[in-house]
């Protein structure tokens, strides 16, 4: 009953640009607005976007390096990485949210006194499964929660086929505590769960991105109360 028509794309396209793009601009904001489920995603995702750019880092400077932040939502990462000197191609399928990412990007990156402005990163609204062009690194963080395994497997392979070196991804893993969470979730659902969210077995991805001639090379788990995230770079097999 998990894999569901065609119509996961449309609602989320229509939940992100109306109600969730309200709900999680707060989220990945700074206000104090938010309540104590929020506060706790807040954090669990500000710890993938760091452990994100370690892992960027850790292979070297970004200065110059070509990065497609695919489904960027307000900015989060693509932000950080023209920070880091990186020429960064990001888009979202929410027309509401790019504007948001656009607006943050001007005003946080600008010229400071000893160092010129970064690069201010090109925005399109594009879902990702039309996106082209090739990028030393692709990016596409906690945006498969939105879709089945099915959809996700054809996702993960066009999204291998941009990258020239490497594939970040971070995804709900479908853990037994998770899985277990979720379902209680499904039994009490709150006002704000608008949309509904699949896990993926690392598994699964792993098999996905094998398909696609790649192999993960590095893996993270990054949990709080209420966020949980595997985060992991893959590179060409
Ligand atoms: N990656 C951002 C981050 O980590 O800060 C945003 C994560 S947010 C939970 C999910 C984002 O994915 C939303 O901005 C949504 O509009 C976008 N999205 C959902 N489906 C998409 C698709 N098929 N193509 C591109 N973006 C998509």
């Amino acid at each position: 009953a998990e894999e569901v028509g065609g119509g996961d794309k449309e609602v989320v396209r229509e939940y992100f640009n109306k109600s969730g793009f309200e709900r999680w601009k707060k989220i990945y904001g700074e206000t104090e607005d938010v309540n104590r489920v929020q506060r706790d995603i807040r954090l669990g995702h500000s710890k993938t976007v760091e452990n994100t750019l370690l892992m960027l880092k850790d292979e070297g400077s970004l200065q110059g390096v070509t990065v497609c932040d695919a489904g960027c939502g307000t900015g989060s990462l693509s932000i950080p990485l023209a920070k880091e000197g990186a020429i960064v191609s990001a888009s979202d399928i929410s027309a509401a949210m790019v504007a948001e990412a656009q607006k943050q990007a001007k005003e946080q990156l600008v010229a400071s006194g000893d160092r010129p402005a970064p690069v201010i990163p090109k925005f399109v609204v594009k879902d990702l499964e039309s996106l082209d062009g090739k990028y030393d690194t692709v990016i596409c963080l906690d945006v498969l929660i939105h879709y089945p395994q099915s959809k996700a497997d054809g996702m993960i392979a066009h999204l291998a086929s941009l990258a020239n070196n490497r594939l970040i991804l971070s995804f709900a893993p479908k853990t037994f505590y998770y899985d277990l969470l979720k379902r209680v979730g499904e039994l009490f659902p709150g006002p704000s769960k608008a949309t509904r969210a699949y896990l993926h077995s690392e598994a699964d991805v792993e098999r996905a991105l094998r398909n696609a001639g790649w192999k993960i090379r590095k893996r993270g788990l990054i949990t709080t109360q209420f966020y949980f995230a595997n985060l992991i770079e893959a590179v060409p097999m």
